[in-house]
């Protein structure tokens, strides 16, 4: 009878790989079977092992040495050069069904967890993500979405370099987020990627970094009821907008603060409308969001440029102190 020389043990009975790895092999099958894959793909794969078991007897490798490194190792510089007895050599055949190995691997405590990413962006994810589960409580989902939009961003601009908050300008960012814009169908899920980043502009606004600016930077995209609207302003239509701010009145400085706070702080409409005088701390020159989307508070800190030019002047002027923007009568 014929036999699949690539899944069935050798007849010789002595292994012809890493006696070590080949235990593995009827769990690696029988997971690829599990998940719905068809009979080729999983014939496939326990080839691409059986020859990975093979290249680890001859260069002395043991099971405990397999991760991403030797498999990186495995593809990019053995396979190129392959003379070995099999076919399974396609890299990107290859590089799946090495993937699908670590995984059961780990599933199988066989060998080390996902190794620890320690450059400075993989090391920033991790507190951002620990913040984002700790204080605001979100889902993994949610968490898990945020951190590739975030990533993204700090990827491109760093790759594993130190982050460094001037380098990435509001025309970086906008810049960031038109391209980010093909990969999404709908205004509302590219809504995900706007959210995403000013939430982590607003983070880091906490710890002392100057991104308030770069929160402004991002619009909500139009809906289609609203698609005749601009999505944001260009930087000549925000130059023509604070150049029509400071003129006198109560009910312009009111227009003032409202928008100073949108530009400076990245307020949407609704939560600046919501703002009672009370939100804003003058000692600690913090601003308190209590009716955000997300039913949270947030409180940022008040960039002194906004509150030299807008709100306190709004305060000094004849309104009592608890009163908000939206109140009758102004
Ligand atoms: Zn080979």
């Amino acid at each position: 009878m014929r036999t699949k020389p690539t899944s069935r043990p050798n007849p010789s009975g002595r292994s012809r790989g890493c006696a070590q790895l080949d235990r593995h092999i009827l769990g690696y099958r029988a997971y690829l079977v599990e998940r719905g894959n068809a009979a080729g793909y999983v014939r496939n794969c326990v080839a691409a092992v059986a020859h990975l078991s093979m290249w680890m007897k001859g260069a002395s490798k043991r099971l405990s040495d397999v991760d991403e490194g030797l498999v990186a190792e495995f593809v990019d510089k053995h396979l190129p050069g392959c003379q070995c007895a099999t076919n399974a050599r396609y890299p990107s055949t290859v590089r799946a069904a090495l993937g699908h190995l670590l995984v059961v691997l780990r599933e199988a405590n066989a060998i080390s967890p996902v190794p620890l990413d320690i450059t400075e962006v993989g090391q920033e994810l991790r507190r951002y993500d620990q913040y984002m589960e700790q204080v605001r409580g979100l889902a993994p989902k949610t968490r898990e979405g945020a951190l590739r939009i975030v990533e993204a961003l700090l990827r491109k601009h760093f790759s594993d370099a130190t982050i460094q908050f001037d380098v990435i300008t509001a025309e970086r960012v906008r810049r960031f987020f038109a391209a980010q814009a093909k990969n999404y169908k709908t205004p509302s899920s590219l809504g995900v990627v706007v959210s995403s980043l000013r939430s982590y502009f607003r983070w880091r606004a906490t710890l002392g970094d100057r991104t308030h600016a770069l929160v402004g930077a991002l619009a909500y995209p139009a809906n289609w009821q609203l698609a005749s609207l601009p999505k944001s302003l260009e930087p000549a239509e925000v130059e023509q907008l604070e150049a029509a701010l400071g003129q006198g009145g109560p009910s312009m400085l009111r227009a003032d603060a409202m928008v100073r706070c949108m530009l400076d702080l990245g307020l949407r409409s609704g939560e600046v409308a919501c703002l009672s005088l009370d939100d804003i701390d003058w000692n600690a020159s913090t601003i308190t969001l209590r009716r955000t989307k997300g039913r949270r508070e947030d409180v940022m800190p008040l960039p002194q440029a906004t509150g030299r030019r807008s709100p306190s002047t709004y305060v000094t002027s004849d309104r009592r102190p608890s009163t908000g923007w939206s109140s009758p009568g102004t």
